[in-house]
């Protein structure tokens, strides 16, 4: 079935076709018909899958055509998401998919300056794409009017949970209409997410996407037996033989992006960073240069990454594998999305063997292991750029220094 054929607003069908956007994915096709009719919606999709659109496309079918009909106005719509990033993201969905239609959309999170914020609500908005916190310190304010709201979408509500969220959720849904449509969305679900899912859902749709294999199909993933040390030389000539593509390299903590981003730097490869020691203007920065292809490397951490879209990920590097079995998948997502094709490399050393049978006793599959030999894992070494006579171990000791250097500042910042 073809987005030509369902039965939503001329308007959107136009942004959707300017999109490319031709099939829906397999989210799209479970989620799209009864979020349409009303229905309460508990969905399990990774990012990566098309989610967003999923609910974004009969949401704005469903505002624009009571708009027309000239109902009272006010907030119909509240998605809550986990993280500035996101919800920045969603809104942009929003206002792509939305661009011909009548819908108002805006994205609301803390850390900046709320006078901005509050004098677009005032002007009038029917989406409001929120992270908890503020969303909660705005309606104390009494800024803003939650009363009108007929849909409320939880989305990556796993993620909220991990990050605490639990409470400000409580409290906000006590002041949402009873009556209104739930859509939660979710990557995984435990006992944990099952509860707080069915505290809002009523009588939901479960909708599950690729349960057994929940990498996409998209995604080519592959493994390298790398020791801890020898991992910069492999990144190096990764990123060598594959100049002119994208990638995004997982590293474990903040420390150690930094530390990949100064080893690169001494083989003259560009790279950025981006962790939680960055703040959201910098993030934001880094974010829309990788984004519009003026960096084309960049070094993150889980927290950083997670549910973000980034379109055109050709690569996805993990230098260390992740510490939660299911942030392979969250990582690896980051490429193949939608339709396109994906390529993810993960390193692993002898410490880390035992998560990656972590890992694979997750995914309930094994990872294609790249088999070496002994003469190419050599080669590899000796590949480096590094022709001016340092030994790796001055590079470390300078590696050393610009990590301490970094502390200092981060507890100067403090
Ligand atoms: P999401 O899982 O919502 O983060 O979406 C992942 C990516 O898939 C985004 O870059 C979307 O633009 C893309 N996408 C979503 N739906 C479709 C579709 N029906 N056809 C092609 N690409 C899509």
């Amino acid at each position: 079935m073809k987005f030509e054929d369902y039965h939503i607003s001329a308007e959107i069908k136009k942004s959707l076709a300017k999109l490319d956007f031709k099939k829906p994915t397999d989210i799209q096709y479970k989620a799209i018909p009864p979020i349409l009719k009303g229905e309460d919606v508990l969905a399990i999709a990774q990012t990566g899958t098309g989610k967003t659109a999923a609910f974004v496309i009969p949401i704005l079918h469903l505002l624009n055509e009571q708009k027309k009909n000239r109902k009272r106005p006010g907030i119909k719509c509240v998605v809550m998401a986990p993280t500035h990033e996101l919800a920045i993201q969603i809104n942009g969905v929003f206002q792509e998919i939305g661009k011909f239609s009548r819908i108002k959309t805006l994205a609301l999170f803390g850390g900046t300056d709320q006078a901005p914020q509050i004098e677009k609500l005032s002007a009038g908005i029917d989406v409001l794409v929120a992270t908890p916190g503020r969303l909660f310190d705005l309606r104390s304010q009494g800024h803003i009017d939650l009363h009108a709201v007929e849909i409320l979408v939880l989305d990556e509500a796993d993620h909220m949970l991990d990050l605490g969220f639990i409470k400000d959720i409580e409290d906000l849904i006590r002041y949402l209409p009873r009556k209104r449509q739930t859509l939660f969305f979710s990557a995984t679900l435990n006992e944990k997410i099952k509860k707080l899912a069915y505290s809002l859902v009523h009588n939901a749709i479960r909708i599950q996407v690729s349960p057994k294999d929940p990498v996409s199909k998209n995604i080519l993933h592959s493994l390298l037996f790398v020791e801890m040390d020898d991992k910069r030389f492999f990144l190096e000539r990764i990123i060598g033989e594959n100049a002119d593509k994208k990638m995004i390299v997982f590293v474990r903590t903040k420390v150690r992006a930094e530390r990949v981003m100064a080893a690169m730097q001494r083989v003259n490869i560009k790279t950025v960073t981006i962790h939680s020691g960055k703040d959201h203007q910098e993030r934001a920065a880094v974010m829309k240069k990788f984004r519009a292809g003026e960096e084309m490397i960049l070094i993150a951490t889980d927290v950083s990454a997670r549910g973000i879209d980034l379109p055109d990920v050709d690569l996805v590097i993990n230098y260390d594998l992740p510490d939660v079995a299911e942030n392979y998948v969250h990582r690896i997502g980051r490429t193949g999305r939608g339709m396109s094709k994906g390529q993810a490399l993960s390193f692993c050393s002898t410490e880390e063997k035992g998560m990656l049978t972590e890992i694979e006793n997750y995914m309930g599959k094994t990872i294609e292991v790249i088999e070496l030999g002994r003469e190419l894992y050599q080669e590899t070494l000796d590949f480096t750029k590094n022709e001016n006579n340092t030994t790796w171990r001055d590079i470390q000791k300078e590696l050393d220094m610009a990590e301490a250097e970094l502390k200092k500042k981060r507890k100067k910042k403090k």
